[in-house]
Formats: structure tokens, C-alpha cells, sequence
């Protein structure tokens, strides 16, 4: 049987565990400190098609039915929210709506517009210039990632997948076809494939340096009422989203910063909060009484294209690496995942704009402003400019 070892309890190293675990290999996944405990525990939980992620449909398409599967085993691990888009209309809005309609048009998914007083009447406290626009969708999901790492515990158990927390990867090798993988206290163990799924810390073993960005990535918890407890909302005008949290508190974001080293990303920033509740007290005024409850942050990273890569590093045969998840794990990282399992245990290609070649196209940037790859013209939530 073939034994793989995944570096990195993130969402997309569990769930990967898991998918190739319903298969006939040996799956051990190292983490550093515990399931989910970086960036894949910071997550607002929103699954979306209303951003601007053409390429995206099919990878959050099949991480949704990921999370359908689990969820028919009995965990709650998602529940249903609309997604209200708001943009300004003088500000080429019109343009970034043309653009999202017919994506909604093509994959099929119902919306409705909104402007003047049926914006007002349908986000009540909401300030509009009289230029806002809002498009609605009932297809948004917002997962809770706590309930989602206990299912793949009990589903490691299950599968018998090896579970190694507090286990540090001290050093990946290919030695004669196999990789040697060392670890803290388990000295080295030998494999016949490796992924490495440890977010921005792989871009330094895999030598990605200059290849993928690592930045901030920032939300804070506000105790105050949502304008709607079952609506997720993205102002584009003001580059903030709001998730109802529950009925009494909300999850803001955004706000990210490029970071030299990944650990310095652990340390939420204070003017970005400053800079995201002003925003959010501009647009809806009424919500000046919250009190600011918590504040978090953690690395992100993301490839030039802003789509995650996934495949052999460059030069070896047997270690991989997958990431470039960006603000989007929770919506991509079962779909990243399934390209790997079909590629190593179906020996299906792994399609271009997801490889690891794409990578080493790029010229070493010097400056990028993500938002104009990801949709030229229009605002982005989570864009980063470096
Ligand atoms: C504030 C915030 C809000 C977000 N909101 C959303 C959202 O609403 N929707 C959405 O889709 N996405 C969201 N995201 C993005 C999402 O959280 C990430 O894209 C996703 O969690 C990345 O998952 P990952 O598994 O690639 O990386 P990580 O979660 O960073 O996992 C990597 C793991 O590798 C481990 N590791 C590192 N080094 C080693 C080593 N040497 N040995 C062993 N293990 C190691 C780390 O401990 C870590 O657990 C948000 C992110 C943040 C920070």
C-alpha cells in the first residue's frame, strides 16, 4: 500500500487526508501545532459565488458538495445566507455589474437587483449616496471551521488516517525514489509521495520565494445587530464584508498587508481595524454603538493570477505542494484537494492554470495589485496592492 505523508493541518491538508484516505493508501498528516489552528481557524466561513472568481465556479462547486457529503453524515457544519453585493454605480459600478450578472447568468444562479428605496427597504440603516447598487443571491454558505475540524478528526479515525499534532517537519528529502520526511520526535519516516499543504511556509521549502505573495489577512468581531442576521454582505465600495455571526454580533473584515515573514502575520493590525469600522459606520450608520469584541489576523498566500497552484516542486517527482488559497480556503480547498487525488491515484493531469509550472512564468514582480488580475475594472474584496 502507498504511504503518503501531508505537511500541515490546515483546511487543505485535513481535507486532502481525508479525500485520499477513502482510497488504498496509508495517510499520515503532520501538523505543527493542531488541526486547524492558522489561518484555516481565523476564517469568516464565507462560501460564495458572488466574488469575482470565474476560474473558481468548479473548484467551490466541488468544495461544496465536499461539505454536502460531510453534512449528510450529521455534522452541522454550514448554514444558508444570502449575499448581498453592493457596489456604486458611479464608480464604474455599472461596469463591475454587467460583469457579475452574466457570471451569475452562465453558472445558473438566480439574483435580484436592488437600488434606492429597495436597497434601503431590503438592508434597513444602510447609508446610500443614491448611487449604491446591490445584487442578491441566495447561494452563499457560511461554515463553521471548528465543526468542521472535529469531522475530519472522527473521520480520521474512521479512515485511519495517522493524526501527528505537535509534530513539526524539520526536513523534506527525495532519497532513491522515496522521501524522507523529518519530523520533531519522530525522527525520519520514509514515503512514497509528500504534499506540502502548510500555507506560507511551504512557499520557503519549495523555494517560492517572489512567486507567491504572503500578506495579512484581518477580521474583527463586532457586538451590535446585523442589518439582516441572515445576509452576508460585500461592499465593494468600501472594501469590507460583513457576516452575521449570530443575532447579536457580526464578523468584519477586511484589511491585509504584505508581510516579510509569515509569523509577523499573527499580529492583527490596529489602523486596519480603525480604517474597517470607520467603513462599516459609514455605510451603516446605525451600528456606531457596537463594541468592538475581538480582533484576529494570520498569512495568507497568493500566486500572481490570484487561482492556487497545486503539483510536483519544481525539480522533484515525489514531494508536492499545494496552497495560493488566498482570503478563499474555506471555499477552495476540498476542490484544490480533488485535483490531487485524481492526479495521484487517478493519474489524471493536473489542469494548467492550477499547476505548479504556471509558477515559474511569472517575472519576478516588484509591484501588483491583485485586483486588477483577478477582474480588471472592478473592486475585490480581500485585494491586497503591494
Ligand atoms: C481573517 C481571515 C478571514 C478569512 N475568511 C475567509 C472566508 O470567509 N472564506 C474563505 O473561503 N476563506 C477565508 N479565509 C482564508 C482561509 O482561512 C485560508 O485560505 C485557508 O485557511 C488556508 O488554508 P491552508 O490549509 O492552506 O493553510 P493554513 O490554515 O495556514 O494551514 C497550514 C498549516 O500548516 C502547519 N505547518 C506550518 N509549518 C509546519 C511544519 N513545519 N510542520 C507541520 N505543520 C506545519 C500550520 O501550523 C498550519 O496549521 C480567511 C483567512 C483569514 C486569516
Amino acid at each position: 500500500m502507498k504511504r503518503i505523508a501531508i505537511i500541515g493541518g490546515g483546511i487543505l491538508g485535513a481535507t486532502l487526508a481525508h479525500l485520499l484516505s477513502l482510497s488504498d493508501v496509508e495517510v499520515t498528516l503532520y501538523e505543527k501545532t493542531q488541526l486547524f489552528h492558522e489561518a484555516s481557524s481565523k476564517a469568516a466561513g464565507i462560501i460564495t459565488f458572488q466574488l469575482y472568481l470565474d476560474h473558481d465556479y468548479k473548484l467551490t462547486s466541488a468544495s461544496l458538495s465536499y461539505y454536502r457529503r460531510l453534512r449528510e453524515k450529521g455534522y452541522e457544519l454550514y448554514r444558508k445566507v444570502n449575499g448581498v453585493s453592493l457596489f456604486d454605480k458611479a464608480k464604474d459600478g455599472e461596469h463591475c455589474i454587467r460583469v457579475m450578472t452574466s457570471r451569475l447568468e452562465n453558472w445558473g444562479i438566480p439574483y435580484k437587483r436592488y437600488e434606492g428605496r429597495s436597497l434601503e427597504e431590503r438592508l434597513p440603516g444602510i447609508y446610500d449616496p443614491g448611487t449604491l447598487v446591490g445584487l442578491e443571491t441566495w447561494r452563499d454558505y457560511v461554515l463553521d471551521t471548528g465543526t468542521l475540524a472535529q469531522a475530519l478528526r472522527e473521520q480520521f479515525q474512521e479512515r485511519g488516517v495517522s493524526l501527528l499534532e505537535y509534530e513539526p517537519v524539520l526536513s523534506i528529502k527525495e532519497h532513491n525514489g522515496i522521501v524522507e520526511v523529518e519530523s520533531e520526535n519522530n525522527g525520519v519516516e520514509k514515503y512514497d509521495y509528500t504534499i506540502i499543504t502548510s500555507g506560507p511556509w511551504g512557499v520557503r521549502v519549495a523555494g517560492l520565494q517572489g512567486k507567491v505573495f504572503i500578506y495579512s489577512c484581518q477580521a474583527q468581531t463586532i457586538k451590535t445587530n446585523p442589518p439582516d442576521p441572515d445576509a452576508s454582505i460585500y461592499d465593494y465600495t468600501d472594501e469590507i464584508y460583513i457576516v452575521p455571526e449570530s443575532r447579536n454580533s457580526i464578523i468584519i473584515g477586511d484589511g491585509c498587508r504584505p508581510l516579510n515573514q509569515p509569523e509577523e502575520g499573527l499580529n492583527p493590525d490596529q489602523n486596519i481595524t480603525l480604517g474597517v469600522i470607520e467603513a462599516l459606520t459609514t455605510r451603516f450608520p446605525n451600528m456606531e454603538h457596537g463594541e468592538l469584541a475581538s480582533v484576529w489576523s494570520s498569512p495568507c498566500e497568493v500566486a500572481m493570477d490570484g487561482i492556487p497552484y497545486t503539483g510536483p516542486v519544481i525539480g522533484q517527482k515525489i514531494i508536492f505542494i499545494a496552497g495560493g488559497l488566498d482570503g478563499y480556503g474555506i471555499m477552495r480547498a476540498p476542490g484544490v484537494a480533488n485535483i490531487l487525488v485524481d492526479h495521484l491515484i487517478h493519474g489524471e493531469p493536473i489542469p494548467w492554470i492550477y499547476s505548479t509550472e504556471k509558477l515559474y512564468q511569472y517575472p519576478k514582480p516588484t509591484r501588483i495589485v491583485i485586483n486588477e488580475l483577478y477582474n480588471p475594472g472592478c473592486g475585490h474584496i480581500n485585494t491586497c496592492v503591494f
